[in-house]
């Protein structure tokens, strides 16, 4: 009787075993779980904000503020909004890069909204006639442009979309010429394989934003997206953008 007495215990003891170790290995796993998610909820919550800047009779400001790496030294505005009719790419950022994990940089989302004569496609103004483009072009300059002139920032991007006005789809572009922001600019495209640099002779907006941050110390590049891209490949071209941009060497 006796081995099968031994047997019995050493099995009993091989069970025990394996129980102590398997309540260890869950307790630690369901430990740590919780730890890292409590970090990182809490550096969410205390990190990213949004701020109103202004509410007018034409439209509105606001700022998602510290997205991304709110530890970082380098601090980079998207501005989306300028011109209200080109908005489907603004929502595709302001959609995807508070959702990009593992950013470098600190990001602001600077958010124009015109509600007033906002306008249509096809109603027959030029870009310098349209009452809801100077709206936002106006929005921009009075509240946003001081904000990122103070605020220092490493770069500002400004984004826009275009119906066929330039014979490339996606680009990036800088309206100062000899400007940090065209090396910038190049420096995107050579890390997208879906943008190019292309720059036009002129912009409406340039004066109220990209112009006088350029001229007064803050890089500042344009990003135009095709508007009737399917919202698939406006997906993927934000996402280049934004990793490019986290890629910088500011
Ligand atoms: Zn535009």
């Amino acid at each position: 009787m006796a081995p099968i007495f031994n047997k019995k215990i050493i099995i009993a003891m091989i069970l025990a075993l394996i129980v102590i170790f398997s309540v260890i290995t869950i307790s630690y796993i369901y430990f740590s779980d919780n730890v890292q998610l409590g970090v990182s909820d809490e550096s969410n919550i205390s990190s990213v904000e949004t701020v109103s800047l202004a509410n007018s009779t034409v439209g509105s400001v606001e700022v998602i503020k510290n997205i991304g790496n709110p530890n970082s030294p380098k601090r980079i505005a998207y501005v989306v909004g300028v011109h209200p009719l080109e908005h489907e790419v603004h929502e595709t950022l302001v959609k995807i890069l508070p959702n990009v994990t593992g950013l470098n940089y600190c990001y602001d989302i600077y958010i124009i909204n015109v509600t007033q004569d906002v306008g249509y496609y096809g109603d027959g103004l030029s870009d310098f006639d349209s009452p809801g483009r100077q709206n936002g072009q106006n929005l921009a300059y009075e509240y946003v442009y001081p904000e990122i002139i103070n605020g220092d920032y490493d770069l500002a991007i400004d984004v826009h979309s275009h119906v066929g006005s330039y014979p490339y789809q996606t680009l990036v572009f800088s309206p100062v010429k000899e400007s940090l922001s065209v090396d910038y600019a190049n420096e995107i495209v050579e890390n997208c394989p879906d943008i190019v640099y292309y720059a036009p002779d002129t912009t409406t907006s340039g004066p109220y934003l990209t112009i006088p941050l350029n001229e007064n110390g803050v890089p500042a590049f344009y990003f135009e997206e095709y508007s009737f891209a399917s919202q698939d490949v406006k997906d993927a071209h934000v996402l280049e953008l934004i990793h490019a941009v986290d890629n910088l060497k500011l």
